[in-house]
This record gives C-alpha cells, sequence and structure tokens, in this order.
C-alpha cells in the first residue's frame, strides 16, 4: 500500500523488532587480508523485500562488473536452499548460516527427522528408521514451491514402538524440497558443524562496521531524495565516499580497526595479576 502521499514508493516494512517505512540498501563488500575492504555493490530495494530475493540481482551486478567473488559470506537471511542452488550455479559459494529444521522432531533433538529416512530419489522410495518403506511419493505445491510429499502407512505407523519420536499424527508425512535443493541444504547444515566454517565466516563480521559507519557517519539510513531510484543514487554516493575514506587510510598506512572491546570485556580478559 501507498504509505507516504511524498513518495508513494515508500512501503512499509517489519524486522523483529525494527519498523520503517522506506527502501532497504544491500551492501558487498570484499573482505581479502592485506588490502582496505572496499563496497563493490550497491542494491536498493523497497523495504518490504526480503533479503535473499535480492541475491540473485547483487549477482547479477556483481558479475556485470567482473566483481563476482568465489564465496559470498552472507548472513543467515540471504541463505535459502534454492539460493544456494542458484549461487553455486553462477560458480559462487554461498556461506551463511544455513535455514534450521524447525519441526518438533529436530528441535526436541530425540525425534526422527528427515536425515533418520534412507531416500532412493531414483525409485521415490522412503525408508524410515523401522525399516518401512514409504506408501506414496508425490508431487506437492508447498509455500508456493514444487516439493514432494513422501506418505508412509498408517499400517505400518500405528503399531510402531518407535512412534512417539517419529510422528503425532497416525502416520508419518515427510515434505521433501526438489533433490538438488534438498541436498545442497544438508551439505550447508554439515558445513556449518566444521571449524573451518566459523573460522571463515568470521571474516563476515568486518560488514556490520561498515552499515554502522555508514548509518552513523554518513546517514545512510535517512533518505535524502524522493523516489527509488534517487535514493539508490544517494546510497551509491555512501559507498563510493566509504571506499574513498578506506583507500585514504589504506595510503596513509592505517590498519584495519579491529572489533571495539568495552571496558567491561577488556576488564574480564585482563590477566589476572599473581
Ligand atoms: S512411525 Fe512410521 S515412519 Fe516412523 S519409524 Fe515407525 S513405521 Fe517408520
Amino acid at each position: 500500500m501507498v504509505a507516504s502521499p511524498y513518495d508513494p514508493e515508500v512501503h512499509y516494512a517489519r524486522k523483529q523488532s525494527t519498523i520503517w517505512i522506506g527502501y532497504k540498501v544491500h551492501l558487498t563488500e570484499t573482505c581479502d587480508e592485506g588490502g582496505p575492504h572496499l563496497i563493490t555493490h550497491v542494491e536498493t530495494t523497497p523495504a518490504p523485500v526480503v533479503d535473499r530475493d535480492a541475491l540473485n540481482t547483487i549477482h547479477d551486478g556483481l558479475k556485470a562488473k567482473g566483481l563476482l567473488p568465489d564465496t559470498h559470506l552472507a548472513d543467515a537471511g540471504y541463505v535459502a536452499a534454492d539460493q544456494l542452488v542458484a549461487s553455486r550455479k553462477k560458480g559462487v559459494t554461498l556461506l551463511g548460516p544455513a535455514p534450521k529444521d524447525y519441526q518438533w522432531q529436530a528441535r526436541s533433538g530425540e525425534g526422527f527427522t528427515v536425515q533418520d529416512f534412507l531416500l532412493d530419489w531414483e525409485r521415490e522410495v522412503a525408508t524410515c528408521p523401522a525399516g518401512h518403506q514409504s506408501k506414496s511419493w508425490g508431487p506437492d505445491y508447498h509455500q508456493g514451491r514444487t516439493a514432494s510429499k513422501v506418505r508412509f502407512s498408517t499400517t505400518d505407523c500405528r503399531p510402531c514402538p518407535l512412534k512417539p519420536q517419529c510422528t503425532r499424527s497416525g502416520r508419518r508425512l515427510l515434505t521433501l524440497r526438489p533433490r538438488e535443493e534438498h541436498e545442497t541444504l544438508e551439505a550447508a547444515r554439515q558445513r556449518e558443524e566444521q571449524l573451518a566454517f566459523s573460522k571463515e565466516y568470521r571474516q563476515r563480521a568486518g560488514i556490520e562496521g561498515t552499515i554502522s559507519a555508514g548509518v552513523r557517519a554518513l546517514h545512510l539510513r535517512r533518505s535524502r531524495y524522493i523516489g527509488l531510484a534517487k535514493t539508490h543514487l544517494q546510497h551509491v554516493l555512501t559507498a563510493a565516499a566509504m571506499n574513498l575514506i578506506r583507500l585514504g587510510a589504506s595510503f596513509a598506512g592505517t590498519p584495519l580497526a579491529r572489533t571495539r572491546q568495552s571496558a567491561f570485556t577488556r576488564l574480564m580478559m585482563a590477566p589476572i595479576p599473581a
């Protein structure tokens, strides 16, 4: 809906506890060691556009400039099964926290999740932890996307001694993404458990400093103009200014700032005198 009589392109949006009317800006920057972190792309969207829906456009923009990275570190809002697959097809490893399995079986830590089932994608048969095979495997339209519904038989499930760990209804039902997305998401979830993931992902922290500097020093959250196109121009000019500041600091030999620690944290980390 129109949220302002002055700018028909601004819209209402909510992200957790933050509510605003306007636009959203996505910044991409380099984080290679040994050089200044430079902003390589600025994407401005209407505020309600979810982060992951901006990713394709961001990658297309980076590709057009010859700046598509091998690895793109992104926060959880950009990481979805379809985006992991789409990025890989463009030669980009999308690295970020993968969507969690929020079904009760996964949350309880004791239930059978989809990983506990043996999936035969060619024959379209799933085998459950009790050794029973699925009764049907058919296409389904789930949350606006094509998926597969795999159903087990009530004859097997009702008397099954493992049922309390498996399903609270008469029989177990699995909803599967397309195979490529399913396998990519599972691989991303496993990758996240490895130490190398957190080590590599730590490099993303710099972008939070960039956003903070943009907001506090250059008023990135205040649109000086009316309309998406002009607001995007403001965002691009702000990013260009930040790059110039960073290049100046780099040429002057100023090292990258480290993450600030509060006085209390410094006190906690200080060695205890003998
Ligand atoms: S409840 Fe059904 S699907 Fe689950 S383990 Fe038992 S037989 Fe298999």
